[in-house]
């Protein structure tokens, strides 16, 4: 096996959005798309077939009486969670195998099977609160990811970093209330869904980086940085999980930030770096945002270009 496995699930294709929904199945669509580009990378990736969250596993950070709840919304024929968040018919097996994903990937990483991994799976997870869904968003994908690996696999302490354009506050919800996990987010700010200012610190383990739009990338990566070098300095991550929202590239439709895809390569570098010296490399990545779908598909490759 490849030491980075590319992971994602079929089932995270029938979450139908709507096409003039910005998080419509395109954007998925366009991952492989740009790895079949890449010949040289599609063949040293592992290709994995994620699995399904079970309900108990999602409990894990979010209220049972909410998770079954989206189940039966979607068997009845979907609806709506906010004026942005969709379930339909395929969204239950959808946004399980989405979460399922990153919890096949902690696995591999714990096993040294596959040390680093990126998974290509919708819906995004970061706007998900314990009770609710929010910004296209039904399960904490990567908040259920660190608590499955602290409460399943006995891991001690566990990093997330988000740099989606947007706040991680579905993230912070479900992760503040332990000291075990830290959690960095640089977002765009003031911007959509309003929080994340650098005061809120959760239980002084949560790093907010609120940052205008417009500015030269190398600030955005540079204050990025220097956040998870602040979120690790008494604290050395037995797992560090990354919330890829490529959303913060320039030209993106739903954000004002200027990344390029060398930003992607150095920011990605830096974390496996990181993760090397913290954690043996164990190291899992998530798409989150990006809705322009062949900027995407291109920051996609180059992350695990980056990866390996
Ligand atoms: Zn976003």
């Amino acid at each position: 096996m490849s030491e980075v496995a590319y992971i994602s699930h079929s089932d995270c294709g029938v979450h139908d959005t709507g096409w003039s929904h910005p998080e419509h199945v395109g954007r998925l669509r366009a991952i492989p798309r740009a790895l079949r580009d890449d010949f040289e990378l599609f063949q040293r990736l592992t290709h994995r077939e994620g699995r399904h969250a079970t309900a108990d596993e999602l409990a894990l950070a979010h209220d049972p009486a909410y998770i079954a709840s989206v189940q039966a919304i979607a068997e009845s024929g979907g609806g709506q969670l906010d004026g942005d968040t969709v379930v339909s018919p395929g969204s239950w097996a959808a946004a399980t195998a989405g979460t399922g994903c990153v919890l096949d990937a902690v696995d591999l990483a714990v096993s040294g099977d596959a040390t680093r991994s990126f998974c290509a799976v919708r819906p995004p997870g970061h706007h998900a609160l314990r009770s609710a869904g929010m910004g296209f968003c039904l399960f904490g994908n990567v908040a259920v990811a660190a608590h499955y690996a602290r409460a399943r696999h006995g891991l001690d302490r566990v990093l997330i970093v988000d740099w989606d354009v947007h706040h991680g506050n579905g993230t912070q919800a479900l992760m503040q209330h332990d000291p075990a996990i830290h959690f960095v987010s640089m977002h765009q700010w003031p911007w959509y869904p309003g929080t994340g200012a650098a005061s809120d610190r959760g239980r002084a383990n949560v790093w907010n980086v609120p940052m205008a739009g417009g500015l030269p990338p190398e600030r955005y990566v540079d204050a990025f940085i220097g956040a998870v070098d602040a979120a690790a300095a008494d604290f050395t991550p037995d797992l560090v999980l990354i919330s890829a929202g490529f959303d913060s590239l320039r030209g993106d439709p739903l954000g004002g930030f200027t990344l390029e895809m060398d930003d992607v390569e150095r920011l990605t570098r830096e974390l496996v770096s990181r993760a090397t010296q913290w954690c043996n490399g164990r190291l899992v990545s998530s798409l989150e945002g990006g809705y322009a779908p062949e900027r995407l598909g291109e920051a996609c490759v180059r992350h695990m270009n980056a990866l390996l």
